[in-house]
């Protein structure tokens, strides 16, 4: 039974769902966790499998039709491919946001379970500074990975994500445009933005979308390609025909515009933006046995308040206490 669609008070039509099914990760990423970890989310504090399957399933009658399974890492969640083929029957479009790093072992059980798009997280192609930037000496193993779900044609395309910081990403920009040109990788720089948890995030070292794709054209030009509605990434094709790159700009060209998107931490709490400083608990209403309505009405409430746009270029920008990880990027 189709439901009325679910709008934001700005009337965007949410219609995507970035879903965390863990707090926890095997990487640290200088950008996103500190050294030691985080305090990770007690067992019983994380949504169990019929727990998410219920407010997936109630969302997509609500018009969600595209689900980002994300953490932490998601593949360190006990069983995560029998939860990916719990929810792949509810959607149109079932997305996985990886480290790699155990990809060998799941790609093929994730792939037969219907993910159908795979992210996955790649910050240089050199082993030593592979290891400074994720603090694991994992290059060759998440290599692997890839090759791994390369080798499922239904996984195509594989974008390949790279945060950029200036004065460490520079010297990975040409290395990456040629992986993207001799792979089917669509490869994709992101912003850094203000979500780390060592809040360490300063305007200066965030190197633009703009700054990298002049770097790329002046050696390789690019063509534009259209903007998707709702699309993160600005992408491109080398005019020669060989290969993508795309642009993840949120610090230096906000798209709060025609956001379509919410997320669901891994202990249950719906946020509207990856900047809300609040959220909403879902959790307690599921567990505390709320009708399908309850949910339906509490999540009508939370949507329609969804922000208009972040305020990260703003005096008084207040960096959210969660940070990437507990999120789910
Ligand atoms: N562990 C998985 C991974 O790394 O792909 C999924 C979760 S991770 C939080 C999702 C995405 O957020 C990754 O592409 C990661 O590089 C990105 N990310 C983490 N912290 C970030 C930050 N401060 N700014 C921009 N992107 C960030
Ligand atoms: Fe882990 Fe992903 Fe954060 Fe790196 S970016 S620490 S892999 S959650």
């Amino acid at each position: 039974m189709a439901l009325d669609p679910l709008v934001d008070g700005h009337g965007r039509r949410i219609t995507d769902l970035r879903l965390s099914v863990t707090d926890r990760c095997n990487f640290r990423c200088q950008y996103c966790m500190p050294a030691e970890g985080l305090p990770w989310l007690e067992r019983d504090a994380v949504l169990h499998f019929e727990e998410i399957e219920r407010v997936v399933a109630l969302l997509t009658q609500m018009g969600i039709a595209s689900v980002r399974l994300t953490g932490g890492e998601p593949l360190v969640r006990r069983d995560f491919p029998r939860l990916a083929a719990m929810l792949a029957p509810l959607v149109d479009d079932l997305s996985v946001t990886t480290n790699g790093y155990l990809l060998e072992r799941d790609a093929a059980a994730l792939v037969d379970a219907g993910v159908n798009r795979f992210n996955v997280s790649v910050d240089s192609l050199q082993r030593d500074r592979f290891f400074a930037m994720t603090r694991r000496d994992a290059l060759p193993q998440v290599l692997r990975g890839l090759e791994a779900l390369a080798a499922h044609p239904e996984a195509h395309p594989i974008k390949v994500n790279a945060v950029a910081l200036r004065g460490f990403t520079e010297d990975e920009i040409l290395p990456f445009a040629e992986f993207a040109r001799q792979h089917s990788y669509e490869v994709r720089f992101i912003e850094f933005m203000p979500l780390d948890a060592d809040r360490a995030w300063t305007r200066d070292q965030v190197l633009t979308g703009e700054e990298i794709r002049a770097a790329i054209d002046a050696v390789h030009p690019l063509e534009p390609e259209p903007r998707e509605p709702s699309a993160t990434a600005r992408t491109y094709r080398f005019a020669d025909g060989t290969g993508r790159i795309g642009f993840i700009n949120p610090v230096s060209e906000p798209f709060c515009g025609d956001c379509d998107r919410i997320r669901l931490t891994a202990d249950g709490r719906l946020r509207t933006c990856l900047f809300s400083l609040n959220e909403t608990d879902l959790r307690e209403p599921l567990r505390a046995g709320a009708s399908d309505a309850d949910l339906e009405q509490i999540v009508r409430d939370a949507v329609w308040r969804k922000e208009l746009k972040h305020h990260v270029n703003e005096p008084g920008f207040v960096q959210p206490a969660r940070t990437m990880s507990s999120i789910g990027g």
